[in-house]
């Protein structure tokens, strides 16, 4: 198989689709299955072009971007700054290089429009980059929608989601400065899976605090960190001192992001040779994450498409920034004009229901505080299975976008979300993350309204990750178990309580 592909991928541009005759059976198979109405301008080989040959339905071989993109110099208005804990004042590059490395606390600061990605992390993307764009046309006979609906799926990397194009050149930078080892946090393992596979990949330790909840309950991705050479802890644990306090007052807790967070900052913070990596909400995250835009930039122009709707899923905001931004860039060139548009869970709505104020990013409050859409820092949602999209706050970068009217934000219930995956699995065939089910969701609602309508809309949707390790919540809705929680306008003025009265 794999020498058609290489063969297809060398020579079925030049030999023309009407000479067709001459190619053996499996190469006509593989020609009728992408779009040859269309020539491509740039044919480019790399060692992604078989796999995106296997996947892909309408894109032409591009290569992987060179540079990760930054919003923030092409903004009119520049983000408000974080503030140290404990001043209030602006954070300065000093108060963070306990928890990073210096090119990362640089680029979290940077006004420098591109900034290079080091030839060593490129060379690992090649691992699973570029990324396909897949025509969802399955799904669009299935919705009989006159809507053509494209994703762009980060389910193909090592760890099965967006996650590692953060985690490698984070654990690069790292390895860089001569630090020995990186620690986290993490929820359903996601993150601390990309980090685990970026270690690996670099001779770093990594160290891991799971929530204690997701710890027993889902091993799969906590077996996957071991497999990769990683460290991991329930939390809390009895390891730090945040972790031994939480212990003391209820020995039985389930653990939460925000306690394990407090555990990985106190172990960087008091070890020169460890440093803490966080896997969304801060903005060289989201700049990492830009190779999923800029990609797709390019898939789109090669077919000759240009989006009228991108939608993704936000937790803290990385892949759908990261799809978007290189979008909005365009948008402000005047080149394109797609509406842009967040969705998160009915149980967790941030930026729909949030208050755009100065927060913390843990529940401790060690971290700085940011300006961002935030449901409060004490706020616990309810068990949904949106797994990585329960975070309290928004990435900063992306409330401020959001507050700009860059982009819009609609949140929707747990049961929708799974109705549509259900949809996309048994017409596309892959089974999404519980967390882009909800970008689904969204999808079908605008392709059932361009059904209405008539109109030939082209959505773009972010397809982040799979969900073979998250079958557990299938299982729930296949068996009728999952319900919508209620959001209760009490809770939320409760956790609003704690937000801290800072800045405007
Ligand atoms: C972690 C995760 C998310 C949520 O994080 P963002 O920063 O909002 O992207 C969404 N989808 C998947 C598959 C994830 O692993």
């Amino acid at each position: 198989m794999a020498t058609h592909c290489v063969n297809f991928c060398a020579s079925s541009f030049d030999a023309k689709p009407s000479s067709s005759g001459s190619h053996s059976r499996v190469e006509k198979k593989w020609l009728g299955s992408i779009a040859l109405d269309r020539k491509p301008k740039n044919l480019k080989l790399s060692n992604g072009c078989r796999a995106r040959a296997a996947l892909n339905a309408d894109s032409i071989p591009i290569e992987i971007p060179r540079q990760w993109y930054n919003l923030i110099a092409d903004l009119p208005i520049k983000p408000p700054p974080s503030l140290h804990p404990k001043t209030f004042e602006p954070v300065k590059p000093e108060d963070l290089s306990p928890l990073f490395p210096d090119e990362l606390i640089k680029q979290e600061a940077s006004g420098e429009r591109y900034i290079d990605i080091p030839e060593e992390v490129r060379e690992i993307y090649k691992l699973w980059r570029p990324t396909p764009l897949i025509r969802a046309k399955r799904l669009e006979k299935l919705l009989d929608t006159p809507a053509r609906i494209y994703y762009k799926y980060e389910g193909v990397s090592p760890a099965g989601s967006h996650k590692p194009n953060t985690a490698v050149p984070q654990v690069y930078y790292n390895a860089q400065q001569g630090i020995k080892k990186v620690v986290t946090e993490t929820g359903a393992g996601q993150w601390g899976c990309s980090l685990a596979f970026a270690s690996s990949l670099f001779g770093l330790e990594c160290e891991v605090w799971q929530v204690r909840a997701s710890y027993d309950q889902k091993p799969y991705r906590k077996l996957m960190m071991q497999t990769w050479g990683a460290k991991v802890h329930p939390s809390p644990s009895n390891i730090t001192e945040s972790g031994r306090k939480i212990l003391l007052m209820d020995p039985s807790t389930p653990g939460s992001l925000g306690i394990a967070i407090s555990e990985a900052v106190e172990v960087a913070a008091m070890n020169a040779d460890t440093k803490y990596c966080l896997g969304s909400v801060l903005n060289h995250v989201l700049l990492h994450q830009t190779v999923i835009g800029e990609e797709c930039l390019k898939q789109m122009e090669a077919i000759g498409e240009t989006p009228d709707l991108i939608i993704g899923c936000t937790g803290g905001g990385s892949n759908f920034a990261g799809l978007s931004f290189p979008f909005i860039r365009e948008k402000l060139d005047g080149k394109m004009s797609p509406v842009i548009r967040a969705v998160e869970p009915s149980a967790c709505p941030s930026l729909t229901k949030g208050v755009y104020r100065y927060d913390y990013g843990d529940t401790a409050g060690m971290t700085p505080l940011m300006k961002m859409h935030t449901l409060g820092h004490d706020f616990i949602p309810d068990p949904i299975h949106a797994g990585g999209l329960r975070y309290h706050g928004m990435a900063p970068l992306i409330s401020h976008v959001y507050e700009l009217g860059f982009m819009e934000a609609i949140s929707i219930p747990q049961t929708e979300c799974f109705k549509g995956a259900i949809q996309f699995a048994r017409s596309e065939g892959l089974i999404p993350a519980p967390e882009p089910t909800h970008a689904i969701a969204a999808t079908i609602r605008e392709a059932l309204k361009c059904k209405e309508t008539g109109e030939a809309k082209v959505i773009l949707t972010a397809m982040c990750g799979h969900g073979h390790f998250d079958l557990p919540a299938y299982d729930n809705y296949l068996q009728g178990n999952l319900v919508d929680l209620s959001f209760e306008d009490e809770k939320l003025q409760a956790a609003l309580g704690s937000v801290p009265n800072v800045g405007s």
